[in-house]
């Protein structure tokens, strides 16, 4: 009988990982059933022991469980600890459940192996201080960029990150006057409304890269950055399949080739 892995979510049904990881499965010869658990909102414990019960080997973890993952884990990654957020869970042999978070590995490997933007010596901006953005913070500091600044609309959650992470500067929108960047990240869920956070004019420095994390259509924040000076405008659906694959990796030790699933994406 094939392993089972599932994405648990609320709501679910318009995740892509279930066809993410058919097409990984397919071009490995991994032998895996991966489907879609719709958990009640208060019911992720109960939905995930019904599912280890069915024999489920491993889950991807979205909105809004993110956090139930976290605490469900009994063994954590070091990047999960930083992100207080889990987005892969592996039910282990042992009867341990190993709780990892490939969100930020995913954004990295899309913004420089992918875009074939380089990170090092760059003035980054993250919008956004949710789970998101935590979790996005370790792996681009790893990058060794020049500064990294997290914006939040509410500048107290921001500024309360530097506490895990001294090595970032925070601010709300109206702290960011005059300054430009070189890479700016959206984290935030405007996009998600069809908002977009107050950003000065300037924000976009000569060449800038900008990524907005949601993927399916034009944010007005990618909109803006076309009309304000970014040179490479880029959606999360490279940072959806990378961190796909980082889960795949951790389940089943093989590691599938993600430009051959971005494309069939992007075409679709
Ligand atoms: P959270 O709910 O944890 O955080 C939301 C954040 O967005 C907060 O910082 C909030 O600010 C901010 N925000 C919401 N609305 C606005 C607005 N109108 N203007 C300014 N700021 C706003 O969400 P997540 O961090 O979990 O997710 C954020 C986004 O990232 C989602 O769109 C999600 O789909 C995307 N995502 C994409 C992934 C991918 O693989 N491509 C992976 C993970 C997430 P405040 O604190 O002031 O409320």
């Amino acid at each position: 009988m094939a392993d089972r892995y599932a994405v648990i979510g609320n709501p679910v049904e318009h995740s892509k990982s279930p066809l993410i990881h058919a097409e990984f499965a397919r071009q490995t010869g991994q032998d895996i059933e991966y489907g879609r658990i719709l958990a009640p909102i208060g019911g992720f414990a109960d939905s995930i022991g019904a599912f280890r019960a069915e024999g489920g080997r491993g889950v991807n973890v979205t909105v809004p469980f993110k956090e139930d993952a976290y605490l469900y884990a009994t063994r954590r990654t070091q990047r999960a600890e930083l992100a207080h957020a889990v987005n892969t869970l592996h039910f282990l042999a042992d009867g341990n459940v190993l709780g990892d978070t490939t969100d930020g590995v995913g954004l990295v490997r899309d913004i420089v192996g992918n875009l074939g933007f380089t990170l090092r010596g760059k003035r980054i901006l993250l919008m956004g201080a949710g789970g998101a953005a935590r979790g996005v913070i370790q792996p681009l500091l790893d990058e060794l960029p020049a500064s990294l600044m997290v914006v939040n609309r509410s500048a107290d959650k921001a500024l309360a990150l530097r506490e895990t992470f001294p090595a970032i500067a925070a601010c709300g929108y109206d702290g960011l006057g005059g300054q430009s960047f070189d890479v700016v990240i959206n984290a935030t869920a405007s996009s998600l409304n069809n908002d977009l956070p107050p950003l000065p004019d300037g924000v976009f420095a000569h060449g800038a890269l900008a990524y907005d994390m949601m993927y399916g259509r034009e944010t007005p924040f990618m909109r803006f950055a076309r009309e304000h000076g970014a040179a490479v405008v880029a959606d999360g659906l490279g940072m959806l399949v990378e961190q796909a694959a980082e889960s795949f990796f951790i389940w089943r030790g093989v590691r599938p080739e993600t430009a051959p699933v971005l494309a069939i994406f992007r075409a679709a």
